[in-house]
C-alpha cells in the first residue's frame, strides 16, 4: 500500500500543493514551521478520518479559507483508487473512487497509517492509562471485536463506579453489585486474553527491531502486567475469571471504602525493558526514542499480517536525540513499505527513495 500522489487546498499552511511521491522512502526535510508536520497530518487525516493533533476539525482550514481540500491517489487492494475530502466549517463531504460517501467507515482500509509523533515519546514515560490508549487503539485496528468488548467493559464499570458512589444515598444498589462484578468479570478475561496475545506478538516484533536499531548493543523486552492474581494471561479464559474474581473479592471492601473499582484490566500497564533496566526509569533519550520507534515498526508489522498489506509509516521528528548509527537505521534500513520521514536538517539524505525540501508550505526541491 503506498500514496501515490498527494493534492491538498486550504489545508493549514498549504494554499495549493501537489506531490508525487516515491513508494519507499519519502524524506520530508525543511526548517521549523514550515510544514512538515501538516503534511504528515493530511496523509493521516486521509487514512482515520482524524487529526491527530487538532481539537476541531476548523483548526485544518487554511487561515481566512472557507474550505479545505485533500485529495489522494493511493495503490492498495492491488489497485489504484482516490480519496477525497473536503472540508468546510461544520461539515466534510467524503468520496472514495468518485463516488460520495455518507461516513468515514466507507473509506476505511483504502489507506492505513502508522504514526510516530514525538508525543509517542511521553507516553512510555507517562502514567499508565497513556500506555493502555496506545495499546487499546492498537488492538481495536487489528480486531474488531475487540473494541465492542472494550466498550462493553467500560460501561460496566460505569455503571459500578455510580453504585460505589452512590451507595451511602441508596443502599439497595449494592444487592446488585455482585452481578456487576460478575459481568466485569467475564468481559474483563476477554480483554486479558486479547492483549495477552497482542503484547506477545508486538513485543517479539519490536525486540527485533530495537535489536537492529541499536546495533546490537540493547536487549528489548516488553513485559504486559495485569492484575497480581494473574500469573499467566494466556491461561485458559475460565482460568483467568476465577483469577479475576478472586482478586476482585479480596480488594471488594477496599472499593466499597474508597468508592472506587480499584481491580480489573482498566487498571494494566506494559513496561519496556532494555537489557533488564525500566525504561521508563533509566531510559536515555535516544533509548526511549528509539523503543518508541520499535513498537511502531512491530505495530505495522502486525496490521500487515493482519490485513495483508503493509501501512504506510509516518515519522514525525525522528531524528533528533539520535546518533549516527540509529539515524542511518531510520533513513536508510526501513525497507519495506511506504515511508514519510520528516527532519529538519536539510543536508540529511537517504541511500534510495525521494526528498522534497519545504518552505512556507512551499515545495522548495525535489530529488529522486
Ligand atoms: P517543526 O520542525 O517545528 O516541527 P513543521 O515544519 O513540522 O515544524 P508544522 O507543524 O507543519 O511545522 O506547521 C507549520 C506552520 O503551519 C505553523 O507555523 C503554523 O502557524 C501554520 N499553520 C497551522 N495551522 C494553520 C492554518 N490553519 N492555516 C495557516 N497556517 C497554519
Ligand atoms: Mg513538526
Amino acid at each position: 500500500m503506498n500514496v501515490i500522489e498527494l493534492q491538498l487546498q486550504n489545508f493549514r499552511n498549504y494554499a495549493g500543493l501537489s506531490l508525487q511521491f516515491d513508494p519507499g522512502v519519502n524524506l520530508i526535510a525543511g526548517e521549523n514551521a514550515q510544514g512538515k508536520t501538516n503534511l504528515l497530518e493530511a496523509i493521516s487525516y486521509l487514512s482515520c478520518g482524524r487529526s491527530f493533533r487538532a481539537q476541531r476539525s476548523s483548526e485544518l482550514l487554511r487561515f481566512g479559507a472557507e474550505a479545505a481540500e485533500l485529495h489522494a491517489r493511493v495503490y492498495s487492494q492491488e489497485r489504484e483508487q482516490t480519496l477525497r475530502m473536503v472540508l468546510t466549517q461544520g461539515r466534510r463531504l467524503l468520496y472514495r473512487n468518485g463516488a460520495k460517501k455518507r461516513s468515514f467507515g466507507e473509506l476505511a482500509g483504502v489507506l492505513s497509517t502508522v504514526l510516530f509523533c514525538p508525543e509517542d515519546l511521553l507516553i512510555l514515560k507517562a502514567g499508565a492509562a497513556g500506555r493502555r490508549r496506545m495499546a487499546d487503539m492498537a488492538i481495536c485496528q487489528l480486531r474488531p471485536n475487540y473494541d465492542a468488548a472494550l466498550a462493553e467493559y467500560n460501561r460496566i464499570l460505569e455503571q459500578k463506579s455510580r453504585i460505589l458512589k452512590d451507595k451511602e444515598e441508596n443502599p439497595a444498589l449494592l444487592e446488585v453489585l455482585p452481578e456487576f462484578n460478575e459481568r466485569l468479570v467475564t468481559v474483563g478475561a476477554t480483554i486479558i486474553a486479547y492483549r495477552a496475545r497482542f503484547f506477545a506478538g508486538l513485543g517479539e516484533l519490536a525486540q527485533g527491531y530495537h535489536c537492529q536499531f541499536s546495533g546490537g548493543k540493547e536487549e528489548f523486552r516488553l513485559q504486559y502486567r495485569t492484575v497480581s492474581t494473574v500469573p499467566n494471561p494466556f491461561a485458559p479464559i475460565g482460568t483467568l475469571r476465577e483469577q479475576l474474581r478472586e482478586h476482585l473479592e479480596s480488594h471488594a471492601r477496599a472499593e466499597l471504602e474508597s468508592m472506587q473499582c480499584l481491580t480489573g484490566p482498566h487498571k494494566d500497564d506494559f513496561s519496556v525493558f532494555l537489557s533488564d533496566l525500566d525504561l521508563k526509569t533509566y531510559g536515555s533519550q535516544g533509548q526511549i526514542r528509539t523503543a518508541a520507534i520499535s513498537l511502531k515498526l512491530a505495530q505495522r508489522d502486525l496490521q500487515q499480517r493482519e490485513l495483508g498489506e503493509m501501512p504506510v509509516l509516518l515519522l514525525d521528528d525522528v531524528l533528533s536525540e539520535l546518533d549516527a548509527g540509529r539515524q542511518d537505521f531510520v533513513l536508510n534500513q526501513i525497507t519495506a513499505g511506504q515511508v514519510f520521514i520528516t527532519c529538519c536538517k536539510t543536508d540529511k539524505i537517504t541511500k534510495s527513495g525521494r526528498k522534497f525540501e519545504i518552505s512556507a508550505g512551499n515545495v522548495l526541491l525535489e530529488q529522486e
